[in-house]
């Protein structure tokens, strides 16, 4: 027999072996969460004849993703902070651009840094700047790890330790260290060094901040494709409806995109995140020239100015909306952003996720879901593989807890 246990490893169903049931009887189906996972998976499964049920919380479709424009200047804003949408997925591609057209774009990230102005991610330009030099590629690759990377630390084990390795203190400090601080709240000696995997500076001229094949921008943005999405006459939306676990009964299956600790009314703790606080303030003109200037020194409070026009350059106005962003600990009332994940918190999310396995009925996806920090094509690549699973599972081999297990 299959232990109800088995139900949240199912992060390793084979999709390719199973039996395509599309053709199963009409199901009355709740997703909970209009953002992309909860959109994504209630079209798919309303495609196969499904009824799809869509609340949520908020007053707005697309969840995190929401753009709206801004009523007197009439810039598209992105509410709950950038979103630049890129990724390798060409199946996921093909997806976001038969609801929407996506304008080119490319993220070209600023920030300042003892009082000047440099190129993100850490370039040739920015190197050269910044030691004030005109290095080659090889000659600032030879400069950076011989001469600034701290070669005595052999086996860094905390984030500040693999900056130092990698980049050395002059780098670490002007454009790791106060941004890092910021944003988590921590010191970066206090961070695993598994955040920084990588080399983090290229030794070019390339500013793309994203590797991707593909990249851009929804031309009426965000929430105008999530429209289009839930457009079916299989789904209905109820906006500002909160879900109550006592619906789970009403349905033949939930797809629960809200936190996982939530679901449970935090009975065991609350799993830690980061919020945010946007200050909007508005300009006559263009206010920094670019869609997003960091602000690496510490004693600036805040991480980043977006100024949203600029994620538009298809578009013209004379106005301006931008948001200063804070980054604090997440209370009880906050929007929950980035999931934290430190170790200690492993034990207690160990315990929700045993708990959510024993779960008959109701499957935990998306970034609040599962835990984890998801890029939009990510979300979107699961939600599809998510009702991918919905429409082969059998009797003998259900509907899993968890498609991917947030451990
Ligand atoms: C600041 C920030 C910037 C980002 N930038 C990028 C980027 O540039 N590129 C990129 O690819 N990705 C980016 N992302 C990630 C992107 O936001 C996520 O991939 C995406 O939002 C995940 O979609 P989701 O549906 O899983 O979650 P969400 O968008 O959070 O949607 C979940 C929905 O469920 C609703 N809900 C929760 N609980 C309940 C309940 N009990 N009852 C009813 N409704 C409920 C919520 O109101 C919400 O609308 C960024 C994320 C953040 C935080």
């Amino acid at each position: 027999m299959r232990g109800a246990f088995a139900r949240w490893t199912a992060g390793h169903v084979n999709l390719k072996n199973r039996v395509d049931r599309s053709n199963m009887a009409q199901k009355n189906l709740l997703m909970v969460g209009a953002g992309l996972s909860g959109a994504v998976i209630g079209r798919k499964l309303a495609e196969a004849g499904h009824k799809v049920t869509i609340v949520d919380a908020r007053d707005h479709i697309a969840g995190n993703c929401h753009t709206e424009r801004d009523a007197d200047s009439g810039v598209m804003v992105h509410v709950y902070g950038p979103h630049i949408f890129h990724t390798d997925d060409t199946e996921v591609w093909d997806y976001v651009n038969r609801f929407q057209t996506f304008m080119p774009y490319k993220n070209r990230v600023k920030t300042t840094s003892g009082g000047q102005v440099f190129s993100l991610p850490v370039n040739l330009h920015t190197i050269n700047q910044f030691f004030n030099k005109t290095m080659r590629p090889d000659e600032a690759h030879a400069f950076i790890t011989q001469e600034q990377a701290d070669t005595s630390i052999e086996d860094p084990q905390t984030f500040e330790e693999q900056a130092m390795r990698f980049v050395g203190k002059d780098l670490y400090e002007a454009f790791f260290k106060g941004y890092t601080m910021k944003q988590w709240g921590c010191h970066p000696s206090e961070l695993p060094a598994s955040i920084l995997k990588r080399l983090p500076v290229r030794f070019n001229y390339d500013d793309n901040y994203f590797f991707h094949k593909y990249q851009g921008m929804p031309e009426n943005g965000y929430t105008d494709m999530v429209a289009g999405i839930l457009e079916h006459e299989n789904i209905t939306v109820h906006l500002s409806t909160s879900f109550d676990r006592s619906q789970t009964a009403d349905y033949d299956h939930v797809f629960y995109s809200g936190q996982l600790d939530g679901y449970y009314g935090y009975d065991l703790g609350r799993l830690g995140y980061r919020t945010l606080d946007f200050e909007r303030f508005t300009y006559d003109g263009d206010y920094q020239g670019c869609a997003v200037m960091n602000y690496g020194e510490v004693d600036v409070p805040y991480t980043r100015i977006t100024e949203h026009k600029h994620f538009s350059p298809w578009e013209s106005h004379e106005g301006s909306v931008c948001y200063k962003e804070f980054s604090r600990e997440c209370g009880a009332e906050d929007i929950p952003y980035y999931p934290i994940r430190l170790m200690d918190e492993k034990d207690m999310l160990q315990d929700y996720v045993k708990r959510a396995g024993a779960e008959q009925k109701v499957t935990f996806v998306g970034r609040l879901g599962t835990y984890r920090y998801l890029d939009m094509d990510v979300t979107i690549r699961e939600a599809l593989d998510t009702a991918d699973v919905f429409l082969n599972a059998t009797e003998a081999d259900p509907m899993p807890a968890f498609v991917k297990a947030p451990l």
